[in-house]
């Protein structure tokens, strides 16, 4: 119900938290990301101008009178282009991004730049239906009290705002993001490889398996670029993947070893890490499984 209320309001439009903004720029304006926050935007009433690669020779133009300007280019640019391009905005117009990690372009962000500046991650990919319960991460940068009407607004488009400083939100992307798209990325390589044989598993499959193989299959109708700039983005991911690697190859020898008892044993000893999480994910999942089984279509 409260989904439906949303995606109504994306038909219909937003409240404007602010008034008198001027215009916003979206620096990547004609990106997958661009693109909905322009949407996002222009349905709470402000008025939204694009500046992608080509548009370079208009600049002035284009920030001159800018409220607010938000970069989304693709990761390996971002520094390059807030270094050298963004040096000139008005003095009390705000820059923000949308970038996957956060402690360099923030740190690049407030070196170019005197006035206000956030750094967001968007927690969710351009296909959302709407941002109703997503997550938008907020690190911030300088005079917060400039941006925090537009952290009200993208709560108003249904996210969910969560604080983060950037260092300690790199390292988390590392786990969440690099390791696990990582992982699904072999795991999608090695069913490839076996030439597994997906009709097949699927008629064998009980939900869980289906919504696993759903989770990895659904990776490969995106975009290979973002997710090889999320993944090759951050040195520390190799150190994180390494880390899974070698626990992979502990548990293979001891499954090679037959140690059928250090099995247990070891799995007990992350039952215990996990404590009230794991009874908790059970009695969630149990839910999400039951909707696979309903929608079941193969
Ligand atoms: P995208 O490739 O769809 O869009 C990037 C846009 O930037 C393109 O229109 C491109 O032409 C433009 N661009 C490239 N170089 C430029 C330059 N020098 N000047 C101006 N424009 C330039 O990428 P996207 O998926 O929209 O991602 C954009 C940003 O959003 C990235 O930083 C990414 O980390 C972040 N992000 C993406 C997602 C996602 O799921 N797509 C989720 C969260 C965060």
């Amino acid at each position: 119900l409260m989904r439906e209320s949303y995606l109504n309001e994306k038909d219909v439009g937003f409240k404007q938290v602010k008034q008198d903004l001027g215009h916003a720029v979206v620096v990547g304006g004609q990106g997958k990301l661009g693109q909905l926050f322009t949407q996002m935007l222009t349905l709470s009433g402000y008025k939204v101008k694009s500046l992608d690669k080509s548009d370079w020779q208009d600049a002035n133009a284009i920030f001159d009178g800018a409220g607010l300007v938000i970069v989304t280019v693709p990761i390996n640019v971002t520094c390059d282009v807030i270094r050298e391009k963004l040096t000139q905005l008005p003095s009390n117009c705000i820059l923000a991004d949308l970038t996957s990690i956060k402690e360099k372009p923030l740190a690049a962000m407030l070196a170019a730049h005197q006035g206000p500046v956030v750094g967001l991650h968007p927690m969710f990919g351009p296909d959302v239906g709407s941002l109703a319960k997503q997550v938008v991460v907020v690190c911030h940068g300088r005079q917060p009290d400039a941006y925090q009407w537009l952290l009200q607004q993208i709560e108003i488009w249904g996210a969910r705002i969560v604080e983060a400083d950037a260092v300690r939100h790199d390292n988390a992307m590392q786990l969440v993001q690099a390791m696990r798209h990582f992982s699904t990325f072999v795991y999608g390589l090695n069913l490839c490889k076996e030439e597994a044989d997906i009709d097949n598993l699927l008629q064998f499959s009980s939900p869980i398996y289906r919504l696993e193989l759903a989770m990895v299959g659904r990776l490969f109708a995106q975009d290979p670029e973002l997710y090889a700039d999320i993944i090759f983005a951050q040195q520390g991911s190799q150190h994180a993947i390494s880390d899974y690697l070698d626990n992979y190859r502990d548990a293979l020898a001891m499954l090679k070893s037959g140690n059928r008892q250090e099995f247990v044993t070891q799995f007990q000893r992350v039952a215990k890490w996990f404590g009230d999480f794991a009874p908790q994910f059970q009695h969630e999942s149990r839910a999400m499984l039951q909707s696979v089984n309903d929608m079941k279509t193969g």
